[in-house]
């Protein structure tokens, strides 16, 4: 099996090619043509599988049209538990779009404020952030979310694990009900469960 039975367009299947990839894994054979086709997914599947571009790659794709509505908003959020890991689906991002023109950036602590919210100023398609630092930016009135269609929830057991369920809580009421949403997890626990049922809506559940 090839990427272009995925239904990808050709600006990722060529960003795909350039990285040498021929054959998509088992998460994104699964989720991709779901994510597509616009359903919520709860999928279980480990670091090393392939999961990052298994959302990464149909987001672009939905993102990368003409944008119908107003400009500069947000509209993808993937939260992600630690700092390294935002950086990381930051680059994954900046690789299989960069034949598209979808702005992305990361969003953690540890940085000077003001870079994070001139970027914003700027217009920004896709935030990759710690759920710490969305916050204070929300809460700054830097960041709006009433143009926002896909929230991805990546490694949501180890955003639990680490104490993150009020942050997330609070994130999610700030949302738009109508959007897309997705939950990648390594495990299916109660924990997991519980946080996937506030989140997602009649959700294809995939596990690898
Ligand atoms: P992840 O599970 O998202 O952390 O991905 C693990 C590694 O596999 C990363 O280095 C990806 O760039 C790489 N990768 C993702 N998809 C493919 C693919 N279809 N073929 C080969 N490598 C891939």
């Amino acid at each position: 099996m090839t990427f272009d039975t995925l239904g990808l367009s050709d600006p990722i299947l060529q960003a795909l090619e350039d990285k040498g990839y021929t054959t998509p894994t088992e998460i994104q054979r699964k989720a991709v043509p779901a994510i597509r086709a616009g359903r919520d997914v709860i999928a279980t599947a480990q670091t090393g599988t392939g999961k990052t571009a298994a959302f990464v790659l149909p987001m672009l794709d939905a993102l990368a049209g003409p944008r119908t509505r107003r400009a500069k908003r947000l509209r993808a959020l993937i939260l992600v538990p630690t700092r390294e890991l935002a950086l990381q689906v930051q680059d994954n991002i900046e690789q299989y779009g960069k034949h598209l023109s979808v702005a992305s950036m990361a969003m953690v602590g540890g940085v000077d404020l003001a870079p994070q919210k001139q970027q914003l100023i700027d217009g920004v398609d896709i935030v990759v952030a710690t759920p710490g630092r969305l916050l204070d930016l929300a809460h700054q009135r830097a960041l709006y979310f009433d143009e926002l269609e896909i929230l991805v929830l990546d490694e949501a057991d180890r955003m639990l694990d680490m104490g993150f369920i009020d942050d997330l809580d609070k994130i999610i009421a700030r949302l738009p009900q109508q959007r897309q949403s997705l939950l990648f997890s390594a495990t299916l626990s109660k924990q997991v469960k519980s946080l996937a049922e506030s989140v997602v809506d009649n959700p294809l559940e995939v596990a690898i």
